[in-house]
């Protein structure tokens, strides 16, 4: 595989930024919603540090019935998912983009998740200038989130190469690799300190990446020898 590598495709949550400041971020203009900020901000952080996770809000509200009587959880959700979020790409992920623009390789990202969202994440971190693609898979429908096939194949087409010229590079071991590594991608698990999953492992053979990388650093390596394969 490695030596015919001619794109490489990157997951965006956790993987391009750290999704911990997209949350922190969101918890931000949630709680600038509410009457008492700084309190609300301080017991949503630290549920999420505790790792509470998909009822933040409702136990928000439970905990301070009082801020129920003017804002409902779906308001709040809201508010989240349509923040304009302070995020940026981590700065050895903007020099690697740049290093592949550089010498002519093909770049995307693949990222899941509500399309509102998603888009805002997109426009903050101005993946636009930095890579070829941007799929966000919920506009071809919920159901072709990862692990569906369908936006994988819809990155083959438009950036026009085959499944054996792609790596795809994502964090998550449950959903990011087992349509990649059925179509023929190579696929490699970058494992940060700081990812909301770093501790989770991959279940199945099926799941996991073919390979894993603790650093951006370790990261480029691995890219650069494979490009470097194809040119000798
Ligand atoms: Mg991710």
């Amino acid at each position: 595989m490695p030596g015919q590598i001619r794109g490489v495709v990157f997951d965006m949550d956790d993987t391009l930024y750290l999704e911990r400041d997209y949350v922190r971020s969101g918890f931000h203009a949630v709680s600038e919603q509410l009457p008492d900020s700084g309190r609300a901000f301080s017991r949503l952080w630290e549920w999420f540090e505790t790792g509470v996770r998909g009822d933040t809000f409702d136990r928000l509200l439970k905990a301070e019935p009082q801020w129920a009587t003017r804002v409902t959880t779906a308001a709040l959700v809201d508010v989240y998912r349509s923040h304009r979020p302070q995020i940026e790409l981590l700065s050895p992920a903007a020099k690697l983009l740049a290093e592949l623009q550089a010498v002519g390789i093909s770049t995307g990202v693949l990222t899941d998740g509500p399309e509102r969202a998603q888009r805002a994440k997109v426009d903050a971190l101005g993946l636009k200038h930095h890579v070829d693609m941007v799929l966000m898979t919920d506009t071809l429908g919920r159901e072709h989130w990862k692990p569906s096939e369908a936006g994988f194949i819809w990155m083959e087409e438009q950036l026009g190469l085959s499944a054996q010229q792609l790596v795809y590079i994502g964090d998550n071991p449950v959903k990011d690799f087992i349509a990649p590594k059925r179509r023929g991608w190579a696929t490699v698990r970058l494992r940060l300190r700081g990812q909301l999953r770093f501790n989770l492992e991959s279940t199945t053979v099926g799941s996991a990446a073919e390979h894993e990388v603790l650093s951006w650093e370790e990261l480029s390596t691995w890219v650069w020898r494979w490009l470097r394969c194809e040119t000798n």
